[in-house]
């Protein structure tokens, strides 16, 4: 969107003075999301009182009618919205609509990555976009429509155009990244366009972003295995909801696995790669979430080696089957659970984490933190955030790093090697 208006010759704010134009992406996954979504808009009518606020995102396109009663806001676009901002904002008439042009802000993110322009260093390129599963707790399948992936062939242009502009990652992303491809005539899928990625002369490093636990299949475990080093490597990195481990309630949640399922997946993954991270989400006090249910959640996180965990209380959102489910969790005991989880996770970083000291780690250099002296971070194939010292003009190159030390807060600090 910012590049949008750039392109109509609009400037970025830099500071907290006031602007002219504020747009606010909003979310709504979790209440305290679209809370804070809302406090961001106050915030911003507040601080801008002579300023067009334009109201867009998950919150704007599944309860517009909550921003439009908050003085000040001016316009609220949903999704769909996104790819016409510059057009509706600047009050300019639309781009002929294309082909696709019905389709999402996926499309944006393309003619972004087209233009060979990101501050990233490790880019996102949005290949997928909505969701046609139905997890009880869930509204993305509501903000976000039904699946629809972007077409093979601009997904490679896009990734070419990237690799070529020096981008040394790019990390591909979706909403349910598992399903990219089934919507498409012909139909491909994830693994298919990893294998042409790597044929691509210009092949660089590619992320997956999250995938789900029935699709990450054996063929696409292996074939990352195959292809987990060198600067074209596919990283070594999953990121798999596992939100509970427990049957009962994954049934409730109508998730379509098992325990035992996400057990076997986990350790497939660290027999195919031992060092691989594994991240994984996880869903605490789902309705009906006994003390037993959650204990089983804890005893599989603590056996399986996974690396890092990211918890999300539960949170009711109005329009999902689980917004009725009888035996909400309390308050206090919501916490409490996320708090123990929480540990597991602190814990499991530091385990793995300090198992790398003095291994080097393939690093990409993404930006200076402390220029007085030299400090920068990057990001390992793996998945550790590293901070080196080095200079301005590794930013964007892949820099080989001596993990040295890990501190109580898990920061990991280490020496390129040459
Ligand atoms: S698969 Fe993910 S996005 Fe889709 S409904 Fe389930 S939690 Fe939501």
């Amino acid at each position: 969107m910012a590049r949008q208006l750039q392109d109509r010759a609009a400037q970025a704010a830099s500071g907290d003075g006031p602007v002219d134009l504020c747009i606010i992406n909003t979310c709504t996954v979790t209440g305290k999301a679209s809370m804070q979504s809302r406090q961001a808009v106050r915030r911003a009518t507040r601080a801008n009182p002579n300023a067009r606020i334009v109201v867009t995102g998950c919150y704007a396109q599944t309860a517009p009618q909550e921003i439009l009663d908050i003085p000040g806001v001016d316009l609220v676009l949903g999704n769909d919205g996104k790819p016409r901002i510059a057009d509706m904002v600047c009050n300019r008439p639309a781009d002929p609509p294309s082909a696709a042009a019905a389709a999402t802000a996926m499309l944006e993110d393309q003619r972004m990555s087209r233009s060979g322009r990101t501050d990233r260093a490790r880019p996102f390129l949005k290949i997928q976009d909505g969701c046609n599963a139905r997890c009880s707790y869930c509204i993305v399948p509501v903000a976000r429509g039904v699946s629809r992936s972007l077409p093979v062939e601009d997904a490679l242009s896009s990734i070419e155009r990237l690799n070529e502009a020096g981008y040394p990652e790019i990390v591909l992303t979706g909403i349910h990244l598992g399903h990219y491809g089934l919507d498409l005539d012909p139909p491909s899928n994830l693994l298919s366009l990893l294998k042409a990625i790597r044929q691509l002369q210009s092949a660089r490093r590619v992320r997956l972003s999250s995938i789900e636990p029935q699709e990450l299949t054996g063929d696409l475990i292996r074939f990352v295995a195959s292809a987990a080093a060198g600067p074209s490597a596919i990283c070594p990195h999953f990121h798999v909801p596992l939100q509970s481990g427990d049957d009962d309630i994954l049934r409730r949640m109508n998730r379509p696995y098992t325990r035992e399922f996400f057990r076997e997946l986990i350790l497939r993954i660290k027999h195919h790669l031992p060092d691989a991270s594994v991240g994984v989400d996880v869903l605490v006090g789902f309705p009906g979430e006994s003390e037993a249910a959650f204990e089983n959640t804890c005893a599989l996180l603590d056996e399986l080696p996974v690396t890092y965990l990211h918890v999300f209380p539960f949170s009711r959102r109005s329009g999902t089957p689980a917004d009725l489910l009888p035996d909400q969790v309390p308050a206090a005991v919501l916490k409490a659970r996320c708090r123990q989880i929480r540990l597991i996770g602190y814990n499991k970083k530091l385990e793995y984490y300090t198992y790398f000291i003095n291994k080097t780690l393939e690093v990409v250099a993404e930006s200076i933190v402390d220029a007085d002296n030299g400090w920068m971070k990057g990001t390992s194939a793996n998945y550790l955030p590293v901070m080196f010292r080095g200079r301005a003009e590794q930013i964007r190159t892949i820099v080989p790093v001596r993990i040295e030390r890990v501190d109580l807060q898990g920061g990991v600090t280490g020496t390129v090697v040459s």
